[in-house]
């Protein structure tokens, strides 16, 4: 008998659901079957793959009801888990567009000696590992997968412990699809399953925490295989004192708000420049202060329940400990218990600074810590002043002056006039600095070419030299 888990319910608190675990030689035996598979799912070609993963967006948006609902009840909020899979059928068709252009080089002569020509092939790994966090846990279950499924790879997901529901329906859309299912399995299970998911693959795209990412790069490098770590971050937002008010507030609390702040593009520091600050975080406090819960009703307001239950003790504890050394809690703050889930308001916080948990570790709800600032080097400097360097944000008065700040931000990708666009925009090749994540960048053509290594075949198109050219007698 394998283990079984059992998942809290973020709306009522209750484990309501248990799931088994696929590990030991059941994960063995489904990570040869893949290996299997993919040698067929390779050499069908791209257009081939694709027709298989459009079958297989049909197939999910036929089931949205049962996969939407299961999400749902992962994430205690409606209308973001059928985002997320009408997000994933998105990510199918634009990576189905793609796939059949990026093509790897013709025959090159070669610049020193032309006589030897090269051209690239693309060898995909046979098998990768993506292993998924709880806030996103349909969409990024899948962000990785379907770019890795294009390239020819087979792919077994690892999704988080915390959000399990959505896997049986997505197992039975997959089912429909007999090519793919050959070649995309799942591992329910919590983190030895990734740690044995990692012992059987070839490449892992992990999406996650920092402190999770140290160990699966740590893994990955004693089995010498890639680790593609896309990790947290502590995204800053500059507004400038020529920014607009309202688009600036707007930004600031979409970009931090939105999902409760469980995103890892949210914005958790806001530097404002000083003429602006004090009208700045009145109206922020009153917008704040108008978002909702959706509880009772989950077809109501903008703020859904904390997820993770242990994510609403980091929450209070960073806001406790801003307190302790001076802050002030504007509005919201409080984690509230309402039928057994927990909810956290839109917090602003004023009077802060870089001694607090707040400004330097990744908090993850719907907290805002407000900070003056005079010049833009002292906000650039704020700003650059974290470990992290996921994503930013620039509000200005015109996109030339955001653009110069957004320049000198050590960030993967700055949003100029608007906050967290990577959210809503996945066009945009982006690299994560500092401990925000590792290796090349999750959207554009290197999402899908990362899981593809370049291998050369090298032609001698004259006379091969015979070994009395590189004699040491003297010629
Ligand atoms: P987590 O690191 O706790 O868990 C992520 C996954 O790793 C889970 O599936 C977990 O079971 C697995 N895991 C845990 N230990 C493991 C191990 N030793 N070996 C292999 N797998 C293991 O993260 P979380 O709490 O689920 O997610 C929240 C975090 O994810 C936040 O830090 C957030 O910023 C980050 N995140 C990043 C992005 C991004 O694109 N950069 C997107 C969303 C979330």
């Amino acid at each position: 008998m394998g283990r079984t888990l059992t998942a809290r319910n973020p709306r009522t608190g209750e484990r309501d659901y248990s799931f088994a675990v696929l590990e030991g030689v059941d994960l063995e035996t489904e990570a040869l079957r893949l290996r299997d598979n993919q040698k067929a799912w390779e050499s069908a070609g791209v257009e081939a793959r694709c027709a298989a993963l459009q079958a297989f967006k049909g197939a999910l948006l036929a089931n949205l009801g049962p996969i939407a609902a299961a999400v749902e009840v992962d994430t205690g909020r409606r209308k973001i888990a059928a985002m997320e899979v009408y997000g994933v059928a998105g990510g199918i068709d634009a990576w189905c567009a793609q796939a059949p252009h990026l093509t790897p080089s013709a025959w090159k002569d070669g610049i020193t000696n032309p006589a030897i020509r090269h051209r690239v092939q693309w060898v995909p790994y046979p098998l990768v590992g993506v292993i998924s966090p709880w806030n996103f846990p349909l969409l990024l279950s899948f962000i990785d997968a379907v770019p890795a499924l294009a390239a020819g790879c087979a792919v077994v997901i690892k999704p988080s412990e915390v959000t399990p529901r959505w896997i049986e329906p997505v197992r039975a859309a997959l089912a429909q699809v007999p090519q793919l299912a050959g070649v995309l399995a799942f591992a329910p299970g919590d983190g030895a399953t990734g740690a044995a998911v990692i012992g059987e693959v070839d490449a892992v795209a992990f999406t996650g925490s920092v402190a999770t990412g140290k160990k699966i790069a740590a893994a990955c490098a004693a089995k010498m295989i890639p680790a593609f770590l896309e990790l947290g971050g502590k995204d800053p937002l500059i507004i400038t004192a020529t920014a607009d008010l309202e688009a600036a507030v707007n930004a600031a609390l979409r970009g931090s708000v939105l999902s409760t702040g469980q995103a890892c593009q949210s914005i958790e520091r806001i530097y404002v420049q000083r003429p602006l600050y004090e009208p700045f975080v009145e109206r922020l406090v009153a917008e704040a202060g108008k978002a909702q819960l959706n509880w009772p009703d989950i077809a109501s307001g903008e703020i859904g329940p904390l997820i993770f239950d242990r994510q609403a003790d980091i929450i209070a504890s960073h806001v406790a400990d801003a307190v302790a050394k001076g802050a002030a809690v504007r509005c919201g703050g409080d984690i509230e218990t309402h039928g057994g889930g927990r909810w956290v308001r839109p917090t602003v916080l004023t009077g802060v600074d870089h001694t607090m948990k707040v400004i330097t570790e990744e908090t993850f709800g719907p907290v805002m810590p407000v900070m003056a600032f005079d010049g833009i080097a002292e906000a650039i400097t704020l700003a650059n002043a974290t470990d992290y360097g996921l994503s930013a944000a620039v509000v200005a008065g015109t996109l030339e002056e955001a653009e110069a700040i957004g320049r000198e931000l050590e960030a993967g990708a700055v949003s100029l006039n608007d906050a967290a666009l990577t959210a809503l925009f996945y066009e945009a090749p982006h690299e994560s600095f500092k401990l925000s994540g590792m290796g090349r960048s999750r959207m554009g053509a290197p999402g899908l070419q990362r899981f593809l290594r370049e291998k050369a075949l090298i032609a001698q198109t004259g006379a091969p030299a015979p070994l009395a050219a590189f004699s040491e007698a003297a010629s």
